[in-house]
């Protein structure tokens, strides 16, 4: 166990806040690669703050949405060719070869790349030179909460981080930038982190604590119906009701230990004294030996080997997931409560 109240003492990573970051570093054409998820909210919201972009798209639906949405569109290298401040914002599997077919080539000295994910440039699947900014702007925030927080007026979490200074204005970059997207408002900040760090810990959150969760809830549904009680029951008291989420998101806004004081003394009382009874030294262990992958380049390896497979073995267990009781029964219920499709607006390529 890590002794925390030493460690809290003395917490090292640099925050950000709105007066440490200057958009007048960004008064040169600043490219968008790819108007997805994070692309359309970032170009939108760095457009909103009054910068110049130009977005750089595959030829097809949402290079027509960032017409309509009033933004000059070009073919990929044209965009990046004629911006200073060029935003990868593809997914992380397709970024390395249109890297080296389409961005490299527009590489000068004094451009700025910049990455939303810590992943390539960590594992090695795309190396750059030192002869221009290589730096991070990773909201912690999916894109459609990215503009919603924009258009409130809040802001969000970002990490930032440089990889390569060839300026010596890399970080400023950074911060404009992450500022220019809308983190930087009120409710918002800005933490400095290495790459590695960022991709090591978006993996260890989709590989450890999202998945173990996943089981935690499975063997939650599973007991309960085991024990008689009705599966539409079951599942909105466990989830589907939005209570749970709800309490994930006082947990975030007032704290672990805070949050327990808007639910009942009986509630308190029954998951604290209940609480140690999953204390789990193999779930320990089983986190360990999933970041040990990731750190070690394991997981990147296997997944480099499953991407040129073109996503077999995930087709395979996609298709296997539909028969787990937990998913099977999901759609059951909802289907039965009239649960109304509420996925539009999020990337539907993804849904
Ligand atoms: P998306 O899946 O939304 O895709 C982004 C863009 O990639 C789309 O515009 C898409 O074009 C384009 N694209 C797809 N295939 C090709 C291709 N073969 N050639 C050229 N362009 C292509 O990506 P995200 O926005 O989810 O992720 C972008 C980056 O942001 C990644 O580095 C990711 O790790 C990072 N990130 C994502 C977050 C999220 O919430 N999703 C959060 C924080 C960081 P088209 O739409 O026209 O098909």
């Amino acid at each position: 166990m890590v002794d925390s109240k030493d460690i809290a003492k003395e917490l090292k990573t640099p925050v950000y806040f709105n007066e440490d970051a200057n958009l007048n570093i960004l008064q040169e054409p600043i490219a968008i690669i790819g108007y997805g998820n994070q692309g359309r909210a970032q170009a939108l919201n760095l457009k909103d703050s009054g910068l110049e972009v130009l977005v750089g798209n595959i030829h097809d639906e949402y290079w027509d949405m960032a017409k309509e949405d009033g933004f000059e569109v070009l073919e990929i290298q044209e965009a990046a060719k004629r911006a200073k401040i060029i935003l990868f914002l593809i997914p992380d599997e397709l970024q390395p070869s249109i890297f080296e077919t389409q961005i490299k080539p527009t590489l000068e000295r004094d451009k700025v790349l910049c990455f939303a994910s810590g992943y390539n440039i960590t594992f090695e699947t795309i190396s750059v030179s030192q002869d221009f900014d290589t730096i991070l702007v990773a909201p912690r925030m999916i894109g459609k909460g990215v503009r919603e927080s924009y258009l409130n007026g809040r802001g969000f979490y970002s990490f930032i981080g440089v990889h390569n200074d060839a300026s010596g204005r890399a970080k400023d970059f950074a911060l404009a930038i992450a500022k220019g997207i809308g983190s930087t408002k009120p409710g918002g900040a800005i933490l400095e982190v290495t790459f590695r760090q960022e991709a090591e810990l978006d993996l260890f959150n989709e590989q450890c604590f999202g998945p173990a969760f996943g089981q935690v809830l499975t063997c939650a549904v599973d007991v309960a119906i085991e024990a008689g009680y009705p599966p539409e029951i079951v599942l909105l008291e466990l989830y589907m009701s939005g209570e749970f989420a709800y309490t994930a998101e006082m947990i975030a806004k007032m704290g672990t230990l805070k949050q327990l004081e808007l639910h009942s003394p009986t509630s308190q009382y029954g998951s604290m004294s209940r609480g140690i009874r999953y204390a789990s030294p193999e779930l320990r262990e089983a986190m360990k030996q999933s970041l040990r992958e990731i750190q070690d380049g394991t997981f990147a390896k296997e997944f480099a080997e499953e991407y040129k497979l073109d996503l077999e073995i995930l087709d395979d267990m996609k298709e296997m997931a539909k028969d787990i009781p937990i998913v099977y029964l999901d759609s059951a219920v909802r289907e039965k409560l009239r649960f109304a499709d509420d996925s539009r607006g999020y990337n539907s390529r993804h849904l």
